[in-house]
């Protein structure tokens, strides 16, 4: 057998991992909250997989739906065929969006859930005539994703800068992260819409006859756990629908109860206009995003009765039966457990539990919502991002602990099946480690 460091020889799971040192290690089975090792220990899951395994790992009724699926139908080109999953995921997904969000479209990642809501809003625009809205709005600390798109509205400057232009005709919002915008805060009790007010800046620059939508996570997720200061989501609603500008929520790590709510539109009363799903769609079980968005706004993109534009989109493994039927199993296991809801009750244990870490010298921040939780390290002499990170996730191995570990934050997000005493565990586990690396 290959130690994991011969294995890395092979196949290099994600690029940014060339700089550390530290290998994957090698997990052979999981179940419910935890990974399993070839050494036979248990490992518990602080992070759901990557955000994605909310209904814990490898679940009965959802494994069985997929042996189930792929003994029935393995495959159907969607040009021809579809198959009744199909249809019935995209009428439960319809039922668990917000407002009038009712059609789906069906990809395979949070990349190409991205990539097609900037297509369908751009399309948008075109089949009704006004093709000059093409510009689009995403947010500093932004992260949506690796394709093109996604790296251009994304307000991550190293994954935008090895690329040239990218998309053209993109603007950034400030981030919402309110240690690094205290400015915005003084003497202002509504700091949330203020900060908003910034898209009024951008479109005062650019005039609305050429905004096309904004697009924004909800809650940043992956860049730290940063929530929205209270009244911003709302302003930015505001200013959308004064500017005919859609407005996009990137929902595929909010959705699926990690905020108490089905997604975060309705945590926080926004409705969008789209919004992109995956990672939790499936729990994890099987490769799954996509877009569900306003019938009209579906529609000038896909042939429907608005389609006046030629164009094609659509991807080989769109609605997959395998994920559909996972997709289904899972929105089952959500529903019969109460998951959502589950997460709701388990927020404030959950933050009073996190919050204990602040008294560790090392903890610069920590900030919480729903069954996230983002701790902030104050940085190391190596500099930002880079900052003892092979230490890091060494200590969280010796503790049998998983947790993803970004730049200096650490991002905590259990499956939405932890219990009060495992939250416990992964808090005392995590601040072992954190005083570890101190
Ligand atoms: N959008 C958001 C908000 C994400 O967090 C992610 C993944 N972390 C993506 C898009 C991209 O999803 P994927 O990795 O499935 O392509």
């Amino acid at each position: 057998s290959l130690a994991p460091n011969d294995l890395a020889a092979f196949w290099m799971p994600f690029s940014a991992n060339r700089s550390f040192k530290q290998r994957p290690r090698l997990v052979v089975g999981a179940e419910g909250m935890h990974y399993l090792t070839g050494e036979g220990r248990r490992v518990i899951d602080g992070a759901a997989g990557l955000w994605c395994c909310n209904a814990g790992h490898c679940r009965e009724p959802i494994v069985k739906a997929i042996q189930g699926q792929a003994a029935r139908l393995d495959y159907a080109p969607s040009f021809q065929f579809s198959h009744p999953e199909a249809f019935t995921l995209a009428a439960r997904l319809a039922a668990l969006a917000p407002g009038d969000l009712d059609h789906v479209f069906f990809a395979n990642s949070g990349s190409e859930a991205v990539d097609t809501a900037l297509k369908i809003a751009l399309a948008y625009w075109q089949a009704r005539g006004r093709g000059s809205k093409t510009r689009l709005i995403g947010r500093e600390r932004g992260y949506h994703g690796v394709g093109f798109g996604g790296i251009s509205v994304g307000g991550i400057v190293t994954n935008r800068k090895a690329f040239g232009t990218l998309l053209t005709g993109v603007d950034h919002l400030p981030h919402t992260y309110d240690r690094d915008r205290q400015a915005f805060s003084r003497g202002e009790p509504d700091w949330g819409a203020h900060l908003a007010d910034e898209l009024e800046r951008i479109v005062a620059l650019h005039d609305a006859s050429t905004i096309a939508a904004v697009i924004v996570e909800p809650v940043a997720g992956s860049t730290g756990v940063l929530p929205p200061p209270k009244g911003y989501l709302q302003r930015l609603r505001a200013i959308c629908d004064k500017h005919d500008i859609l407005l996009i929520f990137d929902e595929v790590i909010t959705g699926f109860g990690r905020l108490g709510t089905a997604f975060a539109a309705e945590r926080y009363g926004v409705v969008p206009d789209l919004m992109t799903f995956a990672k939790g769609v499936t729990s994890g079980t099987a490769p799954m995003g996509g877009v569900i968005a306003r019938a009209p706004i579906h529609d000038a993109f896909m042939q429907g009765p608005e389609h006046t534009i030629e164009l094609f989109h659509g991807y080989t493994y769109s609605a997959h039966p395998l994920a559909c039927a996972a997709g289904l199993a899972t929105l089952d296991v959500y529903r019969d457990e109460g998951l959502f809801g589950r997460a709701a009750e388990l927020e404030a244990a959950f933050a009073d539990a996190v919050h204990g870490l602040k008294g560790l010298s090392n903890v610069l921040d920590i900030r919480t919502v729903g069954l996230a939780a983002g701790v902030d390290l104050a940085p190391k002499a190596e500099g930002p991002g880079r900052r003892g990170y092979d230490a890091m996730v060494a200590a969280f191995h010796d503790h049998d602990m998983m947790l993803r570990v970004a730049g200096d934050t650490l991002a905590l997000s259990p499956p939405l099946i932890v219990t009060e005493g495992q939250i416990g565990e992964l808090v005392e586990k995590l601040g072992k480690t954190i005083q570890a690396v101190a």
